[in-house]
C-alpha cells in the first residue's frame, strides 16, 4: 500500500492503547528489516531518516526504498524525517515523499519553538504530512544537568494548542545513545502531561531505556517510541562478527549481509510485539 501520514497509526495506537516502534535506517538492509518485519507482525511502523541524510542527498535514494517496499507491504508504514532542524530539511523532505517530518526547536526558546513549529505545521498540512514537534529536550547521554530540561505540563498544553502538532515528543528523563547507567524516568511528569494535552506522545532515546519503564510509558499516552541506537549497535555488532567469519574468504556482498539482516530483523520484531501489547 501507499506509505499513510503519522497521525494514521498513530490514530490506530491511541484505539489499541500501544505505541508504533519508529527505527532510524541508513540503508537497504536497515529499510528491509522494518519493513518486512512490521509485515511479518501484520502491525503499522515508522521508518525514519535522520537529518543529516536530508544534508548529504543520501535521504533522496532511501526514501526511494522506503517508498518501494512499502508499496508492496500490507501494513501501513509512515516515512518520517527525524530531527529536521531547518525549513530546508523539511522541504527536502517533502519533496522526497516523506509523510511525516519532525521540526526539532527544541533548544530556542518556548515561542520561538512556537512560531517554527507552527510554519512547519502550515507548510506540512497543506502537503497532506504530519508532525512532529518536541518540547523540553531529550539530551545526549552525556549532558549534565538534566531535569531542567523536562517537559513543563502547562507548557506542552499551550504548545499543542497553539501548534496544532500531529504528536509531540516530551522529555521526562530518557537520553539519546547508550546509557551509562539506567535512565530514570519521570512517570508522574508523564500523566500530568497526558491529562492536559490530547495529542499522541512521542518517546525519543527509547534504546536501552528498561522494559518496565516502557511499559508504563505507553500506559501514559506514549504512541511512537524511537530506536536508532540498538538497531545500529545490531547491525555494528553483526558486521564485526561476520567480517571474522569471513576473513580471507570471498563472498558477494549480498550474502555477506545477510546474517546483519536477520540480527536487525531479531531486533525490531522484540521491539514491536513489546510496544503492541496492550499495558
Ligand atoms: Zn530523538
Amino acid at each position: 500500500m501507499p506509505l499513510v501520514k503519522l497521525s494514521e497509526v498513530l490514530a490506530i495506537a491511541e484505539e489499541k492503547g500501544i505505541a508504533i516502534g519508529a527505527f532510524n535506517i541508513g540503508n537497504y538492509e536497515s529499510c528491509k528489516a522494518v519493513i518486512e518485519t512490521a509485515n511479518e507482525l501484520k502491525l503499522p511502523v515508522i521508518v525514519q531518516i535522520f537529518r543529516r541524510l536530508f544534508d548529504n542527498g543520501k535521504a533522496r535514494d532511501l526514501a526511494a526504498l522506503v517508498k518501494g517496499m512499502a508499496a508492496d507491504s500490507d501494513v501501513p508504514v509512515v516515512m518520517h524525517l527525524d530531527h529536521g532542524k531547518t525549513i530546508e530539511q523539511v522541504e527536502k523532505a517533502i519533496q522526497y515523499g516523506v509523510t511525516s517530518v519532525m521540526i526539532d526547536a527544541c533548544d530556542l526558546p518556548f515561542s520561538d519553538n512556537i512560531r517554527i513549529t507552527r510554519e512547519v505545521v502550515l507548510m506540512a498540512h497543506k502537503e497532506g504530512i504530519s508532525v512532529e514537534a518536541e518540547l523540553g529536550h531529550v539530551l545526549p547521554q552525556d549532558s549534565d544537568n538534566k531535569a531542567s530540561f523536562l517537559t513543563v505540563p502547562e507548557e506542552a498544553k499551550e504548545f499543542a494548542s497553539k501548534t496544532s502538532v500531529d504528536a509531540l515528543a516530551v522529555a521526562i528523563g530518557t537520553a539519546h545513545g547508550h546509557y551509562k547507567e539506567p535512565p530514570v524516568l519521570d512517570i508522574e511528569r508523564l500523566k500530568r502531561i497526558q491529562s492536559v494535552v490530547d495529542v499522541p506522545l512521542v518517546l525519543h532515546g527509547g534504546s536501552d531505556t528498561p522494559i518496565e519503564d516502557v511499559k508504563k510509558t505507553i500506559r501514559f499516552g506514549i504512541r511512537k517510541i524511537n530506536i536508532a541506537t540498538e538497531l545500529h549497535q545490531v547491525y555494528l555488532d553483526e558486521l564485526l562478527v561476520q567480517s571474522e567469519l569471513h576473513r580471507g574468504k570471498f563472498s558477494p556482498i549480498d550474502v555477506f549481509m545477510h546474517p546483519v539482516y536477520e540480527k536487525m530483523k531479531e531486533l525490531v520484531k522484540e521491539k514491536m510485539e513489546f510496544f503492541a501489547l496492550r499495558k
